[in-house]
């Protein structure tokens, strides 16, 4: 049950005009009265243990006024309630505020709360039936060990007597928005309640950090750009919830309160940019909608320099711009993902209801803020509790994402792995064909050759052949005469060399033209082929050489061979000649040979064609001898 004081005032009704006018004035004098007399919360030991004194608070109405004794000189009337507009701004400068409690018959231990951690500087003058007992100074402007309870909220611990009142006067300043949940709490319920939000409070700042460390080791450990975004963006909301309940202040930063200027205005930004960063790679944009892309990144850039800017400008004017700003985006970014949601993307389905979640969380929020839910739960639940959901199903779009590029990556290695296979495949018979082409062609190579040598060697016995015939006269198949001066000019060498005579026999058929004549040119050559025959079988030796020297006369080369030798050669010759029986036409063709013959060891180039001309002349010396005759040339003979 519920006892509040508030100054009952009766109208005063008369019947009659007067009465009516008179009770009028007295209402309109008792509603002065009401504000001016400041009804106080009126305790005992059965009122409940936690009181909303929102309902009891004054508010000074002049501006200016810097301490207690210049307040105090204020009338009456300058006091007034205070409205929920009064409470709806950002940023105050010496606001006075005032309350007090009564407790008419019990000894009452209390504590005040101000549970906004944020704002700037409170001062608490405390006083006790008219005289002050206490002033104290609170506030995130100063260093955290300065409050009278070490607590995340402002706390201020009293004792109540009976028959005491206790009035409160509290200077605010602030750059902040102007939250003032100001309770009046019974100490063991505050412990309980504190220790439960304390517990609440570490539980989702605890959860966040969790889930923050885990996507930023994922991100590190993967290279994932998604991951790292949402590890920034969930690590950053984390310090803000911490900065909010006045967690990071406590124990991160108790002894610089300068830092509570700057961390909201910064990390805001931080939220949001990250928040853009990863809602551009959650939901593809950069293949589904470039504009849309385009629109996260600009707007990215914007809350980075935000982050950077804002510290250094105005609170209020930074939490003004910021609360533009930040409704700007979500309202953007809902409808982004309504329209990817509706253009049919898987993920952007999962990331609006986390969207919306938060939405409503806000509007929620805002709505108990501005009293149109009249829900008894604290502001930023409904918020804190959509961010949570939202952390939550953030986490799981990034899960399906990442699964999502894990499938495709795989399918991509998949696809590799198969072309790779294709390509070694190809490669393979690329090689086989070549390997085979290569065999063809070499067994063509060797074919080729193979004709090639036979057909060099075929030429080369050809040639053989060619070169022998051109060395054998045709007629009588003995060397012919370009065989016989060859050899003349090598035997000459050798005679010379090793100084060996060398002889020449001329040989002559004696009265051919009669053989020619008589039997016909036919018979002739018979003849000649028989001559020629007899005289191979006569040279014994192989170094002997006969040749047809031109017409019916056969040239001979006996190399070392003396005058005598050639001598017995060349009678042995006309001998076997003389006794031949030639046949022609069942003719016997009688035939005789003069020899004509030359023997000296060659000292000269020349000598050779000398040796064969003084056998020429030899012969000569035969044929005129009667014929039938070997005449071996001297000089005397010449002369003769
Ligand atoms: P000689 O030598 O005893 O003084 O009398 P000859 O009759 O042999 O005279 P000569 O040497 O002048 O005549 C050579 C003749 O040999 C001329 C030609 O008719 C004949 N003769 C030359 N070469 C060939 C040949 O290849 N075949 C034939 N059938 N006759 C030839
Ligand atoms: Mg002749
Ligand atoms: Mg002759």
């Amino acid at each position: 049950m519920r006892l509040i004081s508030h100054a009952s005032y009766q109208p005063k009704l008369l019947f009659g005009l007067v009465l009516v006018i008179l009770g009028w004035v007295l209402i309109c004098q008792a509603h002065a009265a009401a504000n001016q007399n400041q009804p106080a919360v009126r305790l005992s030991n059965s009122s409940i243990t936690q009181i909303k004194l929102t309902d009891w608070l004054f508010i000074q109405t002049q501006n200016d006024i810097k301490d207690l004794p210049t307040l105090e000189q204020q009338p009456a009337s300058t006091w007034r309630k205070v409205t929920r507009k009064d409470t709806q701004v950002i940023g105050v400068k010496d606001m006075w505020l005032r309350f007090s409690i009564y407790s008419p018959d019990d000894f009452q231990t209390r504590i005040l709360a101000l549970d906004n951690p944020l704002l700037d500087s409170i001062v608490l003058y405390h006083k006790i039936n008219g005289s002050l007992v206490a002033s104290t100074q609170m506030g995130d402007s100063l260093a955290f060990e300065n409050r009278p309870l070490q607590s995340n909220t402002f706390l201020f611990p009293f004792a109540l007597k009976p028959g005491e009142t206790h009035q409160f006067l509290l200077k605010i300043d602030s750059n902040g928005s102007l939250n003032l949940p100001l309770v009046l709490w019974s100490p063991n319920d505050l412990t309980q309640v504190i220790e439960t939000q304390n517990l609440n409070h570490g539980l989702q700042i605890g959860f966040l950090v969790a889930i923050g460390v885990f996507s930023l080791f994922i991100a590190l450990a993967s290279g994932s750009f998604s991951f790292s975004y949402y590890s920034g963006y969930v690590l950053s909301l984390a310090l803000l919830m911490a900065t909010i309940y006045g967690v990071s202040f406590r124990y991160l930063w108790p002894d610089w309160p300068h830092i509570q200027n700057v961390i909201i205005p910064f990390i805001i930004p931080m939220v949001m940019g990250f928040n853009l960063m990863f809602t551009e790679k959650v939901l593809l944009l950069k293949y589904h909608n470039l504009q849309m892309l385009r629109a996260c990144r600009i707007l990215a850039a914007i809350s980075f320099a935000l982050a950077f800017i804002l510290p250094f400008i105005s609170y209020r004017i930074a939490i003004q711009l910021l609360i533009y700003f930040v409704t700007l985006v979500c309202v953007i970014l809902t409808i982004f993902a309504a329209m990817q949601v509706w253009a049919g993307q898987r993920n952007a389905r999962l990331y609006g209801f986390g969207r919306v979640t938060l939405l409503i969380s806000c509007i929620f929020s805002a709505g108990i803020y501005l009293g149109i839910f009249d829900i008894n739960i604290a502001l930023q639940t409904p918020i804190m509790l959509g961010v949570t959901l939202e952390v939550i199903t953030m986490a799981a779009v990034l899960a399906i994402r990442y699964n999502d590029e894990r499938k495709a990556k795989l399918r991509i290695q998949q696809q590799a792995l198969e072309q790779a296979e294709r390509l070694r495949v190809t490669r393979e018979e690329s090689l086989k064909a070549e390997a085979e082409s290569n065999e063809r062609l070499e067994q063509m190579v060797q074919e080729r050759t193979l004709e090639l040598e036979i057909t060099l060697r075929e030429l080369n016995e050809v040639n053989q052949k060619l070169t022998e015939q051109n060395t054998i006269d045709s007629l009588t198949g003995v060397k012919n005469r370009s065989v016989f001066d060859r050899r003349l000019i090598a035997e000459g060498r050798i005679s010379r060399r090793q100084q060996t005579p060398m002889a020449l026999l001329m040989l002559d058929i004696d009265k051919f033209k009669n053989i020619n004549d008589q039997y016909g040119h036919l018979a002739g050559d018979h003849t000649l082929q028989i001559i020629a025959h007899s005289l191979s079988e006569n040279l014994k030796r192989p170094t002997d050489l006969v040749s047809r020297f031109g017409g019916e006369e056969f040239a001979i080369i006996l190399p070392n061979t003396d005058e005598d030798g050639a001598m017995q050669v060349a009678e042995i010759i006309r001998k076997a000649i003389e006794v031949l029986n030639i046949k022609w036409d069942s003719h016997d063709i009688p035939l005789t040979v003069s020899i004509g013959i030359s023997v000296a060891i060659v000292d000269s180039d020349d000598h050779p064609t000398i040796l064969l001309d003084q056998a020429d002349k030899a012969l000569y010396l035969a044929k005129r001898g009667g014929r039938n005759k070997v005449c071996l040339y001297s000089a005397e003979s010449e002369a003769s």
